[in-house]
């Protein structure tokens, strides 16, 4: 089976307003013809403008959350078929800063996942140990855990992909070394396989934790790395168009 077309996904997070829709049209004017796939998860309020403004480019709108249901009486939230309605393509699920603060479990990102399938949205599904997990020599089973309780067997041969965050390289300028990254990257692809058989070779494994444009080529062409969920470097065209061009 041939590689998997690497993504790199931009997280915008709770940033931006109006005025960053011009950042996402730089990227996509400057991004040029590559063989990588490029989104910009803005937040909910943003999403139908940027696909309007990025409408005919070659980079995808995602979302970071959604829902488990369709439609109903949860004050606040917003599903799946409401994010692909405004435009979105993508969407991220089991952010760790939403497994943090929202308390999201794997169950609960399985069943995002099914709703994001139901909606025609493709999942990217996070997964990362803490520190403290990774100094008790706990990070394999860990995220193989994660892979396992977030992924619901519905996904295989369905467009989607993986983001193996450590939670302690998001936001803070820490990394994991090359061996780390691709010693996890590895283990993810192991699971990935035991659990689709060979369809278990199709998504792409993005890294995601600090990646900067001055470490992006490293990481980006480390083994098994599909790609790169970015945050704080995804805010700025020119870091964004540099780490897509480390590619
Ligand atoms: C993220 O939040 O998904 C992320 C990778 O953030 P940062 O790049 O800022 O570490």
């Amino acid at each position: 089976m041939s590689a998997p077309t690497p993504l790199i996904a931009g997280n915008w997070k709770m940033n931006g307003t109006s005025a960053s829709i011009e950042e996402a049209r730089i990227v996509a004017a400057e991004i040029g013809r590559r063989n990588v796939r490029v989104a910009i998860c803005p937040p909910a309020t943003l999403i139908h403008r940027l696909s309007e403004a990025l409408a005919g480019s070659a980079v995808l709108v995602g979302a970071q959350d959604s829902h488990d249901q369709a439609a109903g009486a949860f004050t606040g939230d917003v599903s799946a078929e409401m994010l692909a309605d405004a435009g979105a393509k993508l969407v991220i699920l089991g952010h760790s800063e939403r497994r943090a603060a929202y308390r999201e479990s794997d169950e609960l990102v399985a069943r995002k996942v099914l709703a994001a399938l139901r909606a025609g949205l493709e999942p990217i599904v996070c997964v990362g140990e803490s520190l403290e997990e990774r100094n008790a020599g706990a990070a394999l089973t860990i995220v193989t855990r994660q892979v396992k309780g977030s992924l619901p067997p519905e996904l295989a041969a369905k467009p989607y992909s993986i983001a193996y965050e450590p939670v302690w390289a998001i936001g803070t300028g820490l990394t994991p070394t090359i061996p780390q990254i691709e010693e996890m990257h590895a283990a993810i692809r192991a699971t990935l396989r035991e659990m689709f058989g060979p369809e278990g070779d199709q998504p792409p494994i993005l890294y995601g934790g600090s990646v900067k444009p001055a470490n992006a080529a490293e990481i980006l062409h480390a083994a098994e790395v599909g790609g790169a969920l970015v945050g704080g470097a995804s805010l700025k065209a020119a870091d964004f168009l540099g780490i897509i061009k480390a590619l």
